[in-house]
Formats: C-alpha cells, structure tokens, sequence
C-alpha cells in the first residue's frame, strides 16, 4: 500500500489530488496528505477525500510517495530544501515527483540534491490545463532514471492519460517548455493569418475551411480557433475566457527564453513571442485566454 503527500493544491493540484483519493485503496493508495499555504485550499482537498497535513513533518515523513505542484522553481527548491522541508522530513526510500513547471536548472539541482540525499525524484510537467487535472487526463512528461520513472507510473497512471519518460532529470521541463514555446508561437501565426484574411475580405469560416486542410493547419487553428466562429468550444466563443490564460503563456514563453539562452540556442520566434505576450500583461489584458493575443493583433485590445 502506499501513503502520498501532496504539496501544493491549486488549481491544478486539487484535481490531481482528488483523483488519487478517489482511486484509493483500489489503486492500493491507504491515504492522500495534503499540504498547502492556504487553508481554503486544504480544506477543499479534505471534502475531496485527502487528510489535512498540520505541517511539512506531518506531510511527509510517512509518505511512499511525496508529489508537489508549485507555481515557479523558488517555492520548489523552498518546499523540497529548506530547514523544515521535504528532504528534512521524508522517510528513506520515498520518491518525490515535482509536477510544476518550472526552470530547468532548478528542476535538474533539486533532483541532483535529492539524488545525493539517496532519494529518487523525477521533473514529471503536465500539459492538459485545470480541465485535464480534474479529469485524470493529463500528459505527463517525465525526466529522471528509468527505475524513478516506472516507480511514479503507478500514480501517474491515476492523473494522466500520456504519460512520456523524456530522459534524464530536467528533460520533462526541457519537453514542457519548447512544446509551449512552439503552441505561442503557431497560435500568434495563426492570429495575423486570420486577421489578413478578413482585411483583405475572407471570412473567418471560408478561410478556416481551406486552411484547415491545407498545409496551414495546426492545433492553435483546429481545436482552439483565435477567431470566434469555426471552431464553436473556443475561447474566441466566450469572450476569450481561460482555458490555458496569456500570464501562464507569458510564463512558459520566459522559461523557454531562460533555457535559449543558457543552452546558446537562437529561438527569434520564441522571442517575438515572448515580447508580444508581455504587451497583453502590460496592457493588463493577460487574464485572457492565450489565443485571446488575437485582439493585440487586430488592435481590438
Ligand atoms: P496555483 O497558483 O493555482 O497553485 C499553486 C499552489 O501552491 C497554491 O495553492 C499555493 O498556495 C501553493 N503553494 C505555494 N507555495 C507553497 C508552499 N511553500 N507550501 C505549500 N503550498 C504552497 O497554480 P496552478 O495553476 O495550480 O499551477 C501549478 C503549476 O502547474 C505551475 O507551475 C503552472 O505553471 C503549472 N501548470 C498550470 C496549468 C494551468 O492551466 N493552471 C497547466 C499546466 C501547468
């Protein structure tokens, strides 16, 4: 049987953690101990079936298994490395799993100094958004040993649907990344080709239909069309209300710029994009959906 300490119970990780309460004793889970900052948060994971956790030592010392999903790289090396944190308190053989996305380098010196400690611990990123989270849907893409990968399947199984090993540590936020840094890039391009074909007189369904299946196609077109109208579960259809918002966009646009330049790496696009999504936080407009980028297009921000 395994006990899970659970860190972080946002909007991403209370789906992910009710999912492992829900699956329980059948998934050979005895109890799922959840930790956060805030008690409201806390308090919803309780109503989900987890165990409140008094403190980081409570949390953790009797967990097989302790998963964190944190908002940026500072709050993991704080909740995995500080004086009362997980490496402090856990057991010996525990696995740690970080599902935030966060940068590189810290992902791969957190699981190092885990590594030294004697514990195993993997950078498993999701992509799949808050829906993907509550629907046990998630992809996970996963860096460490193999032996640390295949002992986190089992409740990675529970929350996701794809689950990859990228290799070694830090290769799952090197995944998460450069995927991210690739979806801003085609949902900007397909903003300026659908604004361009409205000034020049194409309707957004007529070119839609074309492009859609022509060499144009792509995800940000098919399924989360910026333009409102071909594509009727869009953002563009309810007012560019998040989904996946242009602040978390903007962040994953930076850790790309973060990781291009320390790997010497030319990304003009992935800068291009970078700039243009902090135009819509500046214009404090990045609470929109990230395919929302298309009213800075077409100047009807
Ligand atoms: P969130 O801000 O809603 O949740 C983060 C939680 O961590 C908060 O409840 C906060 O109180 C808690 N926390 C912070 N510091 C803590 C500490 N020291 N101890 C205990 N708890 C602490 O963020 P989210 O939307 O759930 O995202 C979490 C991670 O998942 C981020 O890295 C994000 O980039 C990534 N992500 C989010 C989405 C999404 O659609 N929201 C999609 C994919 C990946």
């Amino acid at each position: 049987m395994t006990t899970i300490a659970f860190i972080g119970l946002g909007n991403m990780g209370i789906g992910m953690a009710s999912n492992l309460a829900k699956a329980g004793s059948a998934a050979n889970i005895t109890e799922v101990k959840a930790l956060d900052l805030s008690k409201a948060a806390v308090l919803r994971a309780v109503e989900a079936g987890c165990v409140e956790a008094a403190n980081s030592k409570d949390a953790v010392s009797a967990a097989d298994i302790v998963i964190t999903m944190l908002p940026a790289g500072k709050h993991v090396e704080l909740v995995y490395g500080s004086e009362d944190g997980v490496f402090a308190h856990a057991k010996k053989d525990a696995l740690f799993i970080d599902c935030s996305t966060i940068d590189v380098g810290t992902a791969r010196s957190v699981i190092a100094q885990a590594k030294d400690l004697g514990f195993d611990m993997i950078d498993a990123p999701v992509s799949g958004g808050v829906g993907g989270a509550a629907a046990g849907t998630l992809t996970f893409m996963c860096g460490g040993s193999k032996d640390a990968f295949n002992r986190a399947k089992q409740v990675l199984d529970i929350m996701g649907r794809n689950i990859f090993h990228a290799g070694d540590a830090g290769n799952g936020q090197v995944a998460k990344v450069c995927n991210n840094m690739l979806l801003g890039i085609h949902m900007i391009g397909t903003c300026e080709a659908f604004n361009l074909a409205e000034k020049l007189g194409l309707d957004a369904q007529t070119f839609y239909d074309i492009s859609s299946t022509a060499s144009g196609q792509n995800w940000s077109m098919t399924s989360y069309c910026p333009a409102p109208g071909p594509v009727p579960t869009a953002p563009s259809n309810n007012d560019y209300a998040p989904g996946f918002s242009a602040a978390m966009m903007l962040k994953d646009l930076r850790l790309a710029q973060d990781a291009a330049s320390s790997a010497r790496a030319a990304t003009p696009l992935g800068t291009q994009s970078e700039a243009l999504y902090s135009l819509m936080e500046a214009a404090d407009k990045d609470d929109l959906d990230f395919s929302g980028i298309m009213k800075l297009i077409n100047g009807k921000l």
